[in-house]
């Protein structure tokens, strides 16, 4: 973008009379920010529209044909309240990261106990583990670990850590959660706690790896939609991460399983 303005008159650039200064200004920050923020409407819109669809769908089967089909009408239902289950979600996952983004270089002081959160995404996980024959390991570090944090915000990291290895990585029957504290990190001041969540499943191709924190990025839409998925979990963790400047990363080997490790500065 160029601005053209007349010379001021106290300025000598040598030009002769009535020249004009130009200023340039670069605008790809600009457009580039414009584009992702077009895209991710765009992913919002279809997000919402195709649950929505289905419901008005169903609402005008259960008026017409369904509505004197008692055993339909049941089946219609539960996959109605799924529907909306899902836009609910949906909806939730959009507040919480426009909530992380907006204050994510605000960091956490007050003092967390990262057992005791570990613990708490464990147990809330544990029903989804039993019911899909996964086996949940706590492995390292049991004591507690105090940190600055935010209590929920990290909950949420773990829960969908846990959430995405026993959905996705599953197969391999068993999820791992390691704890390990680091007195020294490259690049980190002082001490951390390195928290891993690892499974034994189909593991991610490498070229979807770096994009896993997109928001709505999926490597599988279908099968994600069919986990109940909403495809922001990770960004989630992504910025949640980034507020308590932390690092995230994410290792995956085909047929082997996926790791995912979560460094937390712990002064
Ligand atoms: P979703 O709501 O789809 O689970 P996420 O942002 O949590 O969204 O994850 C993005 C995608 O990353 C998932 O759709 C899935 O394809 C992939 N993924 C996440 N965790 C794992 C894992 N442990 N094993 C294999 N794939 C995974």
């Amino acid at each position: 973008l160029a601005t053209v303005a007349p010379l001021p008159p106290d300025v000598d650039l040598r030009m002769p009379k009535g020249g004009a200064l130009v200023t340039m200004e670069d605008v790809t920050g600009i457009e580039e920010a414009e584009a992702i923020r077009r895209d991710f409407v765009a992913n919002v819109s279809h997000e919402l529209r195709t649950p929505l669809t289905a419901l008005i769908g169903f609402i005008e089967t259960l008026r017409g044909a369904a509505r004197d089909d008692a055993a339909a009408r049941d089946r219609f239902l539960t996959i109605m309240e799924r529907e909306a289950s899902r836009m609910n979600r949906l909806v939730g996952d959009l507040l919480s990261l426009s909530r992380v983004e907006a204050d994510e270089r605000v960091r956490p002081t007050a003092l967390v106990d990262l057992s005791a959160v570990l613990k708490g995404a464990v147990q809330a996980l544990a029903p989804l583990a039993e019911a899909r024959g996964v086996v949940l390991v706590r492995a390292g570090e049991t004591g507690p670990l105090r940190l600055p944090g935010d209590p929920d915000q990290l909950t949420q990291v773990f829960s969908n850590l846990l959430e995405n290895a026993i959905k996705y990585g599953g197969s391999g029957g068993e999820v791992r959660l390691t704890v390990e504290q680091i007195a020294h990190e490259p690049g980190l001041r002082g001490p951390a706690v390195r928290v891993e969540v690892a499974d034994k499943g189909e593991g991610i191709d490498p070229i979807h790896i770096p994009r896993l924190t997109e928001r709505f990025y999926r490597v599988d839409t279908h099968r994600s939609r069919e986990q109940g998925g909403t495809g922001l979990g990770l960004a989630i963790v992504k910025h949640i991460v980034a507020r308590h400047r932390g690092r995230m990363r994410i290792e995956s080997e085909k047929g082997k399983g996926s790791r995912f490790s979560v460094l937390l500065p712990a002064g």
